[in-house]
């Protein structure tokens, strides 16, 4: 079975919403409530794995109880969410208490940094630092073992990943899309949902055929040179400019 790993970030129609509204990232309820209903009418939901990264509040507020109203979990599929720990109690972020609840509810609770700095820039003291401290304090949060990460802004590679997997760690999510691939074991792949994407536009996406497939592949390999040449800093000031 190939696993779909969608990648989402907060639930938010507008900016009054609770959270931080991003207006690439932010998906409007309706549409989350889309996708979740096309998920719910496959044969197999459980290939379809719904990840949240960063803790905003909204993951609490909003996600959760549409997951639960949607009855996905009986049928296998349980959400991830990738708190980022240096982001916990601050404001419109998940609160420890918010944590345990989403941990409660049978979600799982993966790790993205402590600071949210992109660690393949980072030297191997800070790197396995961050990797050991957010993973230790979300288990202490939830009294539950963390087992993946979530690379922030998707950064890293064959370092990261065997720091990773030194420090505990089974998965690590980048943010290359597509499905898993089986010749990379530990790695793993994602698609971004983002607000603009239509019902069509993520079924095809999620079952990964057709043109929006390559395209996302094609964009994120479009990127990926810049990302080697600029450096982290000014490729996220590209990228800004490119969006
Ligand atoms: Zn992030």
């Amino acid at each position: 079975m190939r696993r779909m790993h969608l990648m989402y970030h907060g639930i938010h129609d507008d900016a009054s919403a609770p959270g931080h509204f991003d207006p690439v990232y932010s998906v409007t309820r309706t549409r989350f409530a889309h996708q979740l209903d096309w998920i719910a009418k496959q044969e197999q939901p459980e290939r379809f794995h719904v990840t949240f990264d960063d803790g905003d509040i909204s993951n609490v507020t909003t996600a959760l109880p549409l997951l639960l109203e949607h009855g996905l979990l009986e049928r296998g599929m349980r959400a991830t969410f990738f708190i980022t720990g240096g982001f916990i109690n601050r404001p419109g972020m998940l609160r420890r208490v918010d944590v345990r609840t989403l941990a409660d509810a049978g979600m799982c609770i993966g790790a993205h940094g402590m600071s949210h700095g992109f660690l393949e820039d980072m030297d191997l003291d800070s790197l396995r630092r961050e990797l050991r401290d957010s993973k230790s304090l979300l288990e202490e949060i939830t009294g539950r073992e963390v087992d993946a990460m979530a690379l922030p802004g998707g950064r890293g590679g064959a370092r990261e990943l065997e720091e990773a997997l030194a420090c505990g760690y089974r998965d690590l999510y980048g943010s290359r899309p597509g499905p898993d691939d089986e010749a990379q074991p530990g790695w793993r792949n994602r698609i971004a949902i983002t607000r603009e994407l239509g019902d069509a536009k993520f079924a095809a996406l999620a079952n990964w055929s057709g043109p929006a497939a390559r395209w996302a592949r094609l964009r994120h390999g479009a990127l990926a040179v810049p990302k080697r040449v600029l450096g982290n800093a000014r490729y996220q000031r590209l990228r800004a400019a490119l969006t």
